[in-house]
């Protein structure tokens, strides 16, 4: 009597918590990428030469100085063709803040690299107020215009 009592109750237990489970399924397909400004704007986006992943829109490009795309040496004489983003969700730091040589005088800036395979995408410039834009080298992004409606 008590041990059918006992096993009344684990059933009916097992019962609500798949209820449970069945409600908390995903509704839709989440996207596979931790941020949507592609997708939300609709602007083609410029990927990583490297492995695809998202790091920027074309709408985010910016001008700096006057100019969105600038030529710079770095003190090994390497020359760089970089292009002026206002966001770049798809790159993460990858250095400590510096102000030494910086191309823009009076920023301090930051080396960024791709978020999902490391690759040196470019810098991060940074003012005293925290305003801050990208400087992605250009030859390491790719346009992705399947992205466009
Ligand atoms: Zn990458």
């Amino acid at each position: 009597m008590h041990a059918k009592t006992l096993c009344h109750h684990l059933s009916r237990l097992s019962c609500v918590t798949l209820l449970r489970e069945n409600q908390h399924q995903p509704e839709r397909d989440s996207s596979p990428l931790p941020f949507d400004v592609p997708d939300e704007t609709g602007q083609p986006a410029l990927r990583c030469r490297a492995c695809g992943w998202v790091v920027t829109a074309e709408d985010q490009r910016i001008t700096v100085n006057g100019r969105h795309d600038h030529v710079f040496f770095n003190p090994h004489g390497h020359v760089f063709e970089i292009g002026c983003f206002a966001h770049a969700p798809g790159a993460v730091p990858a250095s400590s803040p510096s102000t030494e040589f910086s191309w823009f005088p009076g920023l301090t800036w930051q080396v960024v690299a791709c978020a999902a395979c490391g690759a040196h995408l470019g810098w991060r410039f940074q003012d005293v107020q925290d305003s801050d834009f990208f400087a992605l080298i250009l030859d390491r992004l790719v346009l992705d215009n399947s992205a466009a409606p």
